[in-house]
This record gives C-alpha cells, structure tokens and sequence, in this order.
C-alpha cells in the first residue's frame, strides 16, 4: 500500500511538472493563441527541435522560436544552420569586461527565475536585461531582453515583447544529439 502511495505520488508529481512546462507561458504555448501577432499566426507550434542545455539536458528553448533581432552593438554575426535546417542568426557580443559572447536570440526560453532587470549596457537598446540561467543546474544559458517601460520588478519573465539571447556555446540541439547517438550506435554495430 505504501508503495502504491508512492507511486502515485510520484505520478502526481510528474503530471505536476508537465502541465506546468505545458501552461499558458510554456514553451510550447501556439503562436496563434497569444494576443500579439506572431510571425506565423495561422500555425500551430510544430516542435521542430528542442535546445537543452549542454550541462544537464534541461529543456531550453525550441529551434521554432528563433528570431531574426539584431543587435546593433554586435560586433558581428553569422547563420548557423540547425539540424531541422531552419537557419540562426549567431551574433557575437561583448560585455563591458571585455568578455565576447555568441547568441541566438529567441522568442521563448525556460529559465530560473531571477530579480531585478539592468539596464545598464543592454546590447539591445531600449530594452532592459536579466540573466538567463538554467533551472536545472543554473548555468548560465544568456539574458531574458524585456523593453524597458514593462521592465518592472514584479516580472520575472520576459512578456511577449520580449526576448531571450541564449549562449550558442551552452546549448545544444536535442537532434544533434540524437544524430551523435545513431551515428555511435551506427559505428558500434558495424
Ligand atoms: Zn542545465
């Protein structure tokens, strides 16, 4: 009975966590149910691939929701192709401590939350930043972007105006892995 018990517990606690990955600010939420308009309002969200996190595996963001913003402070940029072979921009950035980053920036991304947004040396003007770290094993995955009139301390997460810029570095495509895993798999039956 007691096992039972657990079991349940443990399935309750699964659903939890599903349906909060799946509530209305989830990364799958449809584009066409939100109220601003999106780039493809007519479409359901197709998951095309899921970016995790190099670290740990956590579930990021989707290739889906790459966007085309740049940032006018780049010092430059390039296309990435992903595996579902939707191209990214990759931008490179650098802070004030002369540290450069590459990005990609996106519409969603699940990160911790955090406090207070900076908007100090925001590479992206007229939009304030916080940083974007993993809420599985808190890497530093990049910055949530949110303009600067709705950038008050009682949100925690970018709204629909806003952005996410994810470290390319940091993450990884759920695909490229499980391309890496048929191809060792593939060399280990050979
Ligand atoms: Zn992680």
């Amino acid at each position: 009975m007691k096992c039972n018990e657990n079991w349940l517990m443990q399935n309750l606690l699964v659903i939890f966590f599903v349906s909060q990955l799946f509530s209305t600010s989830s990364l799958l939420e449809s584009p066409a149910s939100s109220s601003s308009s999106s780039a493809e309002p007519s479409q359901e969200t197709l998951v095309e691939d899921f970016f995790i996190c190099r670290s740990c595996g956590h579930d990021v963001s989707l290739s889906n929701f790459v966007l085309e913003k740049y940032s006018p402070l780049a010092l430059g940029s390039s296309n990435q192709t992903l595996s579902t072979g939707r191209e990214a921009i990759v931008q490179e950035v650098q802070n004030t401590l002369g540290i450069r980053f590459k990005i990609i920036v996106v519409e969603k991304a699940y990160c911790a939350k955090v406090e207070s947004w900076s908007l100090l040396h925001s590479w992206f003007p007229g939009y304030a930043w916080k940083l974007c770290v993993c809420p599985k094993c808190r890497t530093h995955l990049g910055w949530m972007f949110e303009p600067l009139e709705t950038a008050t301390s009682d949100r925690y997460f970018p709204t629909e105006k806003g952005f996410y810029a994810l470290i390319s570095s940091n993450i990884i495509s759920e695909g490229y892995v499980n391309s890496l895993l048929m191809r060792e798999k593939a060399l280990r039956n050979n």
